[in-house]
């Protein structure tokens, strides 16, 4: 049986992974959501998900990818960094975050092993998270500069932050297969966000790439050639009923774009800014 440690910020207990239901601070399922185990079943999972919440608690038991799901369960258990081994790790798929009338979601590529899949909480305990909150707080979106967990007072207006991929990946590597398995579930988030979306910001090419199939396989006019990923593209996407929603690419905040100067805090700003109405 996995052993109780208390949340870093709430002081909690929790196993890790998180039980359904058992105590983590913000989890948005319970014992009786309802557990994809495979692609068709994420499908239709997905697809059957009322409203934002329900759509959150289901993605956040699922283990359609058996591949990842070790991955995410051992970091949790026995390959944590040392830096957190005395903290509980989520080790699930991660739930969005964020306004549920979002008029704008955010989509990143994956959780990181240490960060959401530690957290709980989208782009949450890695330097990747700690350079876009800083962001979002400068430009307005976010309450805090720094997200940390459940319990910290965060909170963003107006944007809500989803993932192709929900679920750790080693590497930051997600395969096609588990890109596309995950699918049904950013569909049904862009689908649910409709009423109030005006833009899709996409951080990375991965995420663009994402963003798009979603908007496919919703019945949206996407521009063929597939449009390009760059930082700061836009591309005007309309939906069947008419309305347009703005495709925005952003360069990801990875590591490797911030410390490289690729992606510089201005150029984020300058973005982030850029989505107002
Ligand atoms: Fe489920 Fe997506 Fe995680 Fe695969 S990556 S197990 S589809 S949440």
């Amino acid at each position: 049986m996995d052993r109780l440690e208390p949340h870093p910020v709430t002081g909690g207990p929790s196993t890790s992974p998180a039980t359904p239901g058992g105590g983590w601070p913000g989890d948005p399922a319970s014992a009786a959501t309802p557990v994809a185990r495979t692609a068709a079943r994420v499908r239709r999972l997905a697809s059957s998900a009322a409203d934002v919440a329900e759509l959150q608690a289901r993605i956040s038991v699922c283990r359609a990818c058996p591949r990842l799901v070790r991955w995410r369960e051992s970091v949790a258990r026995e390959g944590r960094r040392a830096a957190f081994a005395d903290q509980p790790y989520w080790g699930r798929p991660g739930p969005s975050f964020g306004d549920p009338e979002a008029e704008v979601l955010l989509v990143g590529l994956a959780p990181a092993a240490n960060g959401t899949n530690r957290t709980g909480r989208m782009f949450t305990g890695d330097s990747s998270g700690d350079f876009l909150w800083a962001a979002l707080h400068r430009t307005g979106w976010a309450a805090l500069p720094t997200s940390v967990g459940a319990g910290d007072g965060q909170r963003l207006e107006g944007m809500r932050v989803v993932a192709a991929v929900r679920c750790a990946p080693p590497g930051n590597a997600p395969t096609g297969a588990e890109r596309a398995t995950c699918a049904p579930w950013l569909a049904r988030d862009v689908e649910l966000a409709l009423p109030h979306l005006r833009v899709v910001l996409c951080l990375g090419g991965i995420a663009w790439d994402a963003a798009l199939g979603a908007a496919r396989d919703l019945g949206w006019e996407v521009p063929r050639p597939k449009p390009r990923f760059g930082h700061a593209a836009e591309v005007p996407l309309r939906t069947p009923s008419g309305q347009v929603v703005r495709l925005v690419g952003c360069y990801h905040v990875s590591p490797h774009n911030t410390f490289t100067k690729r992606l510089t805090p201005a150029m984020l700003d300058e973005v982030l800014a850029g989505l107002r109405g």
